[in-house]
């Protein structure tokens, strides 16, 4: 048998979290089939919709349903019959399973009962569209869907705001113009964005603007379909700015009552500066 054959063989006991294609059916693998025809059980965010890709595949398999709203009683369930061996595949209604979608809390589950989780790589939307964006794909952060409104949403958009890596950012269509205008009022016009949208579908489209000029885009052509949005970053700090940041944060922590030395130790663990230049940064200040 060669290694390939042996692993490509469905072990009892194991999680396998199989990716689904994106919009094209096609982006199916041959290992993602095997595997879905081969194990005990499926588990799906929405047994309807999982049921319906199954079948446009030719498989039938037992289903359970496992989501953000029984996944406390699901979870537990689902390890008792892998520890009683039987295996079972973890798919989302499209995608990578476990990113921005259930399936996180299961994996870490299986990693504290001990119990082995495998992967089928395959389609997964953001890091699909960040490879077609255009911009710096050396160093990104993925942060899904953003809080959807609040004090929560303001925060995320405030600390990100300062992110340095590449954003993506999952986004529905209906709510796509309000966060164009917010992502000009936090991060500035200026900053380039891609719009990836319908990826792999019939209508796949790469917007590439600013955030400025995505929000004129959009002034006359309404959102439609999966968008993932992919933002530069933030320009680099320069030393001044670096310094001036340190200087008001000390302020305002000192202000509120912390020690100096207290407040050194906040900033560096906010920032991940080095100590001796966050305390050197106070101390100028405050001579
Ligand atoms: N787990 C999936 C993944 O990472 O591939 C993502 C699941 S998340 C619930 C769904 C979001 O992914 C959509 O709202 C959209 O932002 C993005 N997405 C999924 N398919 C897409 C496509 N074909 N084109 C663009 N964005 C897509």
């Amino acid at each position: 048998m060669s290694f390939t054959e042996e692993k490509n063989k469905v072990e009892k006991s194991v999680l396998y979290l199989v990716a689904t294609p994106i919009g094209n059916l096609a982006d199916i693998t041959e290992r993602a089939l095997k595997v879905l025809s081969e194990v005990d059980f499926v588990a799906a965010e929405d047994t309807r919709n999982s049921g319906l890709l199954l079948s446009r595949l030719g498989l039938k398999k037992p289903m359970v349903s496992y989501h953000d709203h029984n996944r406390a009683e699901r979870g537990p369930e689902i390890i008792e019959r892998l520890k009683n061996g039987e295996s079972c595949a973890l798919i989302s209604d499209a995608g990578m399973p476990a990113i921005s979608d259930p399936g996180e809390d299961l994996v870490a589950l299986c990693a504290s009962e001990g119990i082995k989780v495998s992967i089928i790589p395959g389609a997964c939307a953001a890091v699909s569209a960040l490879a077609l964006s255009g911009l710096s794909t050396r160093r990104f952060s993925f942060e899904g869907f953003l809080p959807a409104a609040g004090k929560e949403r303001k925060k995320r958009l405030t600390d990100i705001a300062r992110e340095e890596r590449t954003l993506i950012v999952y986004e529905a269509p209906h709510r796509l113009k309000k966060t164009l205008s917010e992502f000009a009022e936090y991060f500035g016009g200026e900053r380039r964005i891609a719009l990836c949208r319908e990826l792999t579908k019939l209508n796949e489209e790469i917007l590439r603007f600013t955030i400025a000029g995505a929000i004129e885009y959009y002034e006359s052509t309404e959102p439609r379909g999966e968008y993932v949005l992919v933002i530069d970053g933030a320009p680099e700090a320069t030393e001044e700015e670096e310094s001036l940041d340190i200087a008001s944060r000390a302020a305002a922590l000192m202000a509120g009552g912390m020690s100096q030395k207290d407040a050194i130790k906040t900033i560096v663990k906010e920032t991940g500066l080095p100590k001796n230049k966050v305390y050197a940064e106070v101390l100028k200040n405050n001579e």
